[in-house]
């Protein structure tokens, strides 16, 4: 008897593993399955506000769980351009996703390995926000039945706690598993809906049983007559064929077994369809169908009606980033002009207000980049840390805004340090003020100085050449320093302060405009 046990158990486990690549459970697709027949009949009634063809913009809050130590979390760049391949596939139903605030981080390797743990719910829970589509990405989607950790689950959209976990693997742009969870956020079912779980399996299933393993009628073929069952059965929408779960492990675009229904028709599904699990097709034939269209349009409303998703939030622009990166300073393959700080400014690109820059030294094997990120148009940034002069560094910048994210990094340039003036900070200078940074229409500024000693120092105004257009020499007292600094008649661009003593130097960056 307990050997018997056992084997029941692996089989369930088997059967798990092989046919749950969207990890929903059993309870949750019948959730869903009420939600979906009240959707269809609020349509029969009429109660769908139509949107007349506008573009919506539905916010997204991106969840990146790491470890507890900040690390092993997708790289943010895979998330923009997974955000971009989703919104190319929902840009002929007037439906855009967009990053709503940044990322948000959770650190918890408990939670990264399994986030539908009570600890890991938990811990969603608390970091939801309101109002947007929120997608969580650990490192392993465990099953939104709160069953097993499979390590095959791709994604899941849980219905009860409105949101979607999606295993870190799978954002990426070459796989619609977003786009499919997006579609059961949106209320759809997979069109195999019944044999979520059960994969067809000709030596059990001939001939099929009238009943889905899931526990209603199977679907059948016949869309006429006495056989036509399509508004009750499967994902209860006429217009996506039926479907016993035969895409998970069929590897190519054409099921052709004529496994018949139990009819006796043969049945024909639909391959390329977002919600089913066929996936081997190319990666720009997926589609929704036009009532699967619909259903979703109408949960859109819905839900901006319910406050599930806001509708008064839009996003900051929804123009689309075009252009290449050209780097101002460095130019590609320059030295520059000191090691003890880096300035890097590339031109504007057109409809970006975010960037993400990167550097890292040229070394053999990986090496670990610096990664910053810029908002509000900032398309500069000075690095303060010694670089190794003769070492070569390389650097690319990946521009995009909240609704347009899918220009991909920059190529890859390179620079060489320079001459080290003076590796060490400035340790006597505490801190140091330019009154004010940004600068029109004036002839000069304020060095606001903090010394903890009292030394001699010289004050560099630099352009972005590395050339001197002026040395001052000043005599630092204990405390607060002032100083007027001369910027009469300069041309409108970047420069530098720098405070430079026998032991240390200090950087600042002065932008001046309109003078
Ligand atoms: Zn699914």
């Amino acid at each position: 008897m307990k050997q018997s046990f056992t084997l029941l158990l692996l089989a369930l486990l088997s059967f798990n593993v092989y046919a749950q690549p969207c990890g929903i459970g059993a309870e949750d697709i019948e959730i869903m399955t009420q939600r979906l027949i009240g959707y269809k009949q609020s349509i029969k009634e009429g109660v769908h506000q139509d949107r007349s063809g506008a573009m919506t913009y539905l916010p997204v809050k991106i969840h990146i769980i790491r470890t507890t130590e900040g690390t092993l979390g997708i790289g943010e760049e895979f998330v923009l351009e997974s955000l971009a391949a989703l919104n190319d596939d929902y840009i002929d139903q007037e439906i855009q996703f967009y990053i709503d605030e940044g990322f948000n981080y959770i650190d918890n390797t408990a939670t990264f390995q399994n986030p539908s743990s009570i600890a890991g719910s938990t811990l969603l829970r608390n970091n939801k926000v309101n109002g947007r589509v929120n997608i969580f990405i650990p490192q392993t989607a465990s099953t939104g039945g709160g069953g097993l950790e499979t390590g095959v689950t791709l994604g899941f959209f849980s219905p009860t706690n409105d949101w979607i976990v999606m295993k870190q693997s799978e954002i990426r742009n070459i796989s619609s598993t977003l786009t499919h969870e997006l579609g059961h956020y949106l209320g759809l079912l997979h069109p195999h809906s019944g044999w979520d779980a059960v994969q067809y399996d000709p030596g059990i299933h001939t001939p099929t049983p009238t009943f889905a393993p899931g526990g209603r009628a199977t679907e059948n073929q016949a869309r006429t007559g006495s056989c036509r069952n399509c508004e009750t059965a499967g994902d209860l929408l006429c217009d996506t064929p039926p479907d016993y779960n035969f895409g998970f492990g069929w590897n190519d675009c054409n099921y052709n077994l004529n496994t018949l229904d139990p009819c006796g028709d043969v049945v024909d599904p639909q391959e390329i369809n977002f919600m089913g699990y066929f996936l081997r097709c190319e990666v720009d034939s997926y589609t929704f169908t036009p009532n699967q269209k619909e259903i979703m349009d109408f949960v859109v409303s819905q839900r901006r009606q319910s406050n599930t998703i806001f509708a008064n939030l839009t996003p900051s622009t929804v123009e689309t980033v075009v252009g290449d990166i050209v780097p101002v300073v460095p130019l590609d393959g320059a030295t520059t002009f000191n090691s003890n700080s880096v300035y890097f400014q590339w031109e504007r690109v057109e409809g970006a207000t975010d960037y993400i820059f990167e550097y890292a030294p040229r070394v053999p094997g990986l090496s670990s980049a610096t990664r910053v990120f810029l908002t509000d148009g900032q398309n500069d940034i000075l690095i303060e840390q010694p670089f190794n002069p003769g070492q070569e560094y390389l650097w690319r910048v990946y521009p995009y805004n909240q609704s347009s994210t899918g220009a991909g990094f920059s190529e890859i340039f390179s620079f060489f340090p320079g001459e080290a003036t003076s590796v060490a900070q400035l340790e006597e200078v505490d801190s140091f003020e330019i009154i004010p940074n940004l600068v029109s229409n004036q002839n000069e500024v304020l060095l606001n100085i903090n010394s903890t000693n009292a030394i001699d120092i010289d004050i560099q105004l630099v352009n972005i050449s590395g050339q001197t257009i002026s040395t001052n020499r000043m005599i630092l007292v204990n405390g607060q320093n002032n100083f007027d600094l001369s910027v009469a008649g300069l041309s409108n661009g970047v420069y530098f302060v720098k405070l430079q003593s026998e032991t240390g130097i200090v950087t600042k960056k002065l932008l001046i405009q309109g003078n």
